[in-house]
């Protein structure tokens, strides 16, 4: 089934959604960060048909989705005073908090770990979706394992239409990138995956705060981490892209510009909107993610425009990068991922 409620919910349809999470079928939701897949966390029949539909591995944790803050203590305990300020300050909204979980949590939800991630979504529809239907909606990025997340009901429909019970169409996500991750460990909070919540927001609320060496490292499916989705290939689409980075936008045109030519035209360039004149090439060959300065702009769109991009078959996506700082930070994080560290950076 398909129900739009861009313009406003429908309260008998939402019934409908509500029952069908109670029931352990899956739902495909609006949330502010990118489109979920969700389940009944505390069913493990409805959770495990998650992982197929999504193709995901078995052993990469699921997010808990909560309606408000009085919820968090259902699923998780030993709360820390660190740990209840960060909930305090950034949740509701685009954070995620890795807690000490309760047993009623199942393990398939937390591939066997001791600790549950926890987010409550400040979308409407998805608060709605989880309020009614009164229990916590375990729930992954709407895409299948690997791809670019889900952040509007067209790209979402030609991947998994037809393995869900109901999609929700909320119009275009407003953030477009993954919650901020975050796991307090000896008081102090770190960041397993960088997000709309900055690690200065962080900082000011807590004092301190750590970024894990891997945001930005290589990993391989035999290393500890932290978070297992970090060993996961991610935000990828089929055709090879290349990552340009360069501080000065004179240096960044003409690196384009070589790399443009050495695939002899067959590229798609993912880049600002300034820079669209300057590279001449046919229109679709450019896909603009906004003007060079507004970085909420680009995180709104860059999984769109992989997907975009994608289509033409091109020899390489080329994607510009950005400086890796406040919603930089989490941009980067992502596209060093997607063109799996195939980066140009010229300081
Ligand atoms: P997504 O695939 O977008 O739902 O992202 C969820 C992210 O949170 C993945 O990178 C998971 O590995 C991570 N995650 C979920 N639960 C935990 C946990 N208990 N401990 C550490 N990381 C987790
Ligand atoms: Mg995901």
């Amino acid at each position: 089934m398909y129900y739009n409620w861009t313009e406003k919910t429908n309260t008998e349809e939402l019934k409908i959604v509500c029952n069908l999470i109670r029931n352990g079928e899956l739902v495909i939701f609006p949330t502010e960060t990118v489109y979920g897949i969700g389940a009944n966390a505390l069913d493990e029949n409805a959770v495990g048909k998650i992982f197929i539909a999504k193709g995901r591995p078995s052993d990469n944790p699921l997010i808990v989705h909560l309606a408000d803050r009085r919820k968090i203590e259902e699923i998780a305990q030993d709360i820390t005073e660190v740990e209840r300020k960060l909930i305090d300050a950034f949740m509701p909204g685009p954070f995620t908090i890795i807690l000490k979980r309760k047993p009623i949590v199942p393990d398939i939800v937390t591939a066997g770990l001791d600790t549950v991630a926890v987010r409550i979504p400040e979308n409407v529809i998805a608060r709605g979706i989880i309020t009614f239907s009164g229990v916590p909606i375990a729930a992954p990025s709407a895409n299948v394992s690997g791809k670019p997340s889900g952040t509007n009901i067209k790209d979402i429909r030609k991947e998994l239409e037809g393995k869900v019970s109901v999609i929700v169409d909320g119009g275009e996500t407003q953030i477009g990138l993954e919650s901020t991750v975050v796991k307090v460990i000896d008081e102090v909070p770190v960041i397993l995956r960088p997000g709309k919540v900055t690690p200065e927001e962080i900082e000011k609320v807590t004092g301190i705060v750590k970024i894990d060496k891997n945001i930005f490292g290589r990993i391989s499916q035999n290393d500890i981490v932290e978070s297992p989705g970090m060993k996961y290939r991610h935000y990828a689409p089929e055709t090879s892209c290349k990552l340009i980075y360069c501080q000065d936008d004179l240096d960044q045109v003409f690196y384009l510009k070589k790399f443009v030519k050495e695939y002899q035209g067959n590229v798609v360039v993912i880049g600002f909107k300034e820079h669209e004149e300057k590279l001449l090439l046919d229109s679709e060959r450019f896909i603009s993610v906004g003007k060079k300065d507004d970085l909420e702009s680009f995180a709104k769109n860059i999984y769109s425009a992989l997907r975009k991009a994608d289509e033409i078959k091109p020899r390489e996506i080329l994607i510009e990068g950005v400086k890796k700082e406040g919603l930089g930070y989490a941009i980067m994080n992502r596209l060093i991922r997607t063109c799996e560290h195939n980066f140009f950076e010229k300081q």
